[in-house]
């Protein structure tokens, strides 16, 4: 059966594990030819894997988003490969948790570096190729911590906000351009991957406590994220918005306006957050 994504060239980072690992596997169901890269060689070879026992086909590469020369060269090497790129989902992140107060310029730089910087690189590297196809989708992944903010997500909420602005910009630079580029961003609530016990906190904040409270918070599979995401990709959407947390608390923010804060910062306050 021929889908909206047969034999089109799509790009995974972070696909090693959670929603990476889950579009991967759901682009390749649907026919799309892969670009999987990530810096967790093992989680990769897993996707590949799997990638594969359902008659994919995977390009598998070592990718660190965070060092710009090395993902411009990527996008050469994915383009010289395939011959093409049509797609790129730019949804390789960390987590960090920790008050402005205590953290160090270090560890904001690191989040910084992956989860904004990560995805401009990812999408000025291969927007050139994607032009040259004739038929191009960039696909960001921010989170509804792009749409408000927590605290203790101060970075995190940085980049994420940061991800959204970049992203609807140059939605409205490809439409007033004429480019054959499509653009959507993507606001995941929150999804049962290992991103809390991947993640890294200040020094006296409880790991295992962090991780515990986000896997009871996190509702939506990655499989069921990789489905709305391509729905999304499917319709040209603008904002793609998954789990039913997302969508009230969008809402929520939107009434509530300003006012958020204060309701937010009591919620987190009494569930010591
Ligand atoms: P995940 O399960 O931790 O997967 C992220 C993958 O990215 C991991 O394999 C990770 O490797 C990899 N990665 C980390 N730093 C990288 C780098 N510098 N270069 C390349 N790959 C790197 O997390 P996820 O939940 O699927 O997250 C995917 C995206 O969704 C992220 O952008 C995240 O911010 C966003 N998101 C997630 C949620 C959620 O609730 N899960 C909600 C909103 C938004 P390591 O394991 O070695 O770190």
């Amino acid at each position: 059966m021929t889908t909206h994504f047969t034999d089109k060239v799509a790009v995974v980072t972070g696909a090693g594990s959670g929603i990476g690992r889950a579009l991967s596997v759901e682009l390749a169901r649907r026919g799309a030819k892969l670009a999987i890269c990530d810096v967790d060689m093992h989680g990769l070879a897993e996707t590949e894997a799997l990638v594969r026992g359902i008659g994919g086909d995977a390009k598998a590469d070592h990718l660190d988003v965070s060092q710009r020369e090395l993902v411009l060269a990527y996008a050469d090497d994915v383009a010289a490969h395939f011959g093409k790129v049509n797609m790129v989902f730019n949804n390789a992140g960390i987590a960090f948790t920790g008050n402005v107060e205590e953290m160090s310029f270090k560890d904001i730089d690191r989040v910084m570096d992956v989860d904004f910087w990560g995805v401009v690189s990812g999408t000025k590297a291969f927007l050139p190729h994607l032009v040259a196809s004739g038929d191009g989708h960039i696909v960001n992944i921010s989170s509804v911590f792009g749409l408000f903010a927590v605290p203790t997500q101060s970075a995190y909420n940085a980049a994420k906000f940061a991800v959204r602005g970049f992203t609807e910009a140059l939605r409205q630079e490809m439409v007033n351009n004429k480019r054959p580029v499509k653009v959507t961003c993507v606001h995941p609530g929150g999804i049962k991957t290992n991103i809390a016990r991947n993640g890294e906190q200040v020094e006296g904040r409880d790991h295992d406590k962090l991780a515990s409270s986000f896997d009871k918070m996190a509702r939506t599979s990655p499989e069921k994220a990789a489905q709305v995401i391509l729905k999304g990709v499917e319709k040209n959407k603008a904002r793609v918005l998954i789990g039913g947390d997302a969508w009230v608390l969008d809402k929520f923010v939107r009434v509530s306006g300003p006012g958020y804060q204060r309701i937010i910062a009591a919620f987190s306050r009494r569930n010591g957050l």
